[in-house]
């Protein structure tokens, strides 16, 4: 059962920089702020700045001058921007804040481990990535309580016995829970394969339904109720996000649209056929579906059925810990 809430602030904890202030890093910076947690922040454009600062946000424009200050204030950095703009962003912090805990929000895992082991700073990073968003962008889009009983994935790839390591995986955690989210780990690759299946093929999906029913022309939208409304919301996202995400996860999202072409070509030939039956393909997925609603609850409302696991940090065969609540789906309590 899910029954995270925001903690309050552990003794004392270390600042948070985050870098880039769109939805996702400036609803962030909103959480950590409403939860008293010390909290500064860098983002490219001036506007966003200028907004951001006008809602009281400890916030600047000048990159070097904050990485410089996260590293004197030992801050975990958080990267909060798409995958192109994190080259540079990791050059930045590998000249000015190379000793500092690194995550990210990252919606893919593998480029970004990649990126960041290419910059040396593998031995104090920890990925991140908040299952939550909305159809809107930039600071004007952000919130407060985004996050509440989201799952933020923490990666544990490079996972090492190293006290400093250990202790960025802890902040990251507290950060994800600062916010109301809940923890689920898991590795690099069983994350972008199991985001592959349940957030970027949905999004090729409802591109493809979304186009198909525009193509029925003006009556089949007139038409259209909750139905077509639900499987095609994810359509309304910005389109370059949509697309970088999805060219960010090639192998995974292959793989997935491959079984789901097998599937769309079976109900195809099903209802060419005049003696074909659709009955396997609807009991199957309405099974599939039993099963989503049994872990994750029937309504958004509802709570769910998430195994907990208790692990503390640093403990002989925590790791384990890890990999097998990536297993088995868990989210995680550290004490
Ligand atoms: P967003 O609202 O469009 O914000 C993007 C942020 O990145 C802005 O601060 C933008 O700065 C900055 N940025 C973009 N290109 C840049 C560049 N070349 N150099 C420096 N800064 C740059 O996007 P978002 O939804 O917050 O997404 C941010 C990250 O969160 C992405 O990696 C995404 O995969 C991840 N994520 C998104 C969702 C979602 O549902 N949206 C969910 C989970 C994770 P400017 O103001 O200067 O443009």
């Amino acid at each position: 059962m899910n029954t995270a809430s925001p903690s309050p602030a552990a003794t004392s904890p270390l600042p948070v920089c985050v870098l880039g202030l769109g939805l996702i890093g400036g609803s962030l910076v909103r959480d950590l702020r409403e939860a008293d947690r010390p909290v500064f922040g860098w983002n490219r454009s001036r506007s966003t700045v200028d907004a951001a600062a006008a809602d009281g946000v400890d916030v600047s424009t000048d990159l070097v001058a904050t990485l410089r200050r996260a590293a004197e204030q030992d801050a975990l950095i958080v990267l909060g921007v798409p995958v192109p703009a994190l080259p540079s962003l990791l050059d930045a912090v590998a000249e000015h804040a190379p000793d500092c805990g690194l995550t990210d929000v990252v919606s893919v895992k593998g480029d970004v481990l990649s990126l960041v082991t290419d910059h040396g700073l593998a031995a104090r990073y920890v990925g991140g990535h908040p299952m939550a968003g909305t159809a809107d962008s930039g600071w004007d889009a952000t919130m407060c309580g985004l996050f509440r009983d989201a799952v933020w994935v923490v990666t544990h790839d490079n996972a090492r016995d190293d006290p400093a390591w250990v202790s960025t995986w802890r902040q990251v955690v507290e950060m994800a829970e600062a916010t109301g989210a809940v923890v689920v780990p898991a590795r690099t690759a069983a994350h972008d394969s199991a985001v592959a299946r349940i957030s970027h093929l949905p999004h090729v999906v409802a591109e493809a339904l979304s186009i198909t029913a525009d193509q029925g022309g003006a009556l089949a939208l007139s038409l259209a109720a909750t139905s077509f409304r639900d499987g095609t919301r994810v359509a309304g996202t910005a389109p370059r996000l949509v697309q970088a995400m999805c060219e960010n996860n090639r192998d995974a999202l292959v793989t997935a649209l491959n079984e789901t072409l097998d599937l769309l070509t079976s109900a195809r030939d099903a209802l060419a056929d005049p003696d074909g039956d659709l009955g396997q393909m609807t009991r199957d997925g309405h099974d599939a579906r039993l099963r989503y609603e049994a872990r994750a609850g029937r309504t958004r409302e509802a709570p769910s059925n998430r195994p907990f696991i208790q692990v503390q940090p640093g403990a002989p065969g925590w790791v384990d810990q890890l990999h097998y609540a990536e297993t088995v789906g868990a989210q995680i309590g550290v004490f």
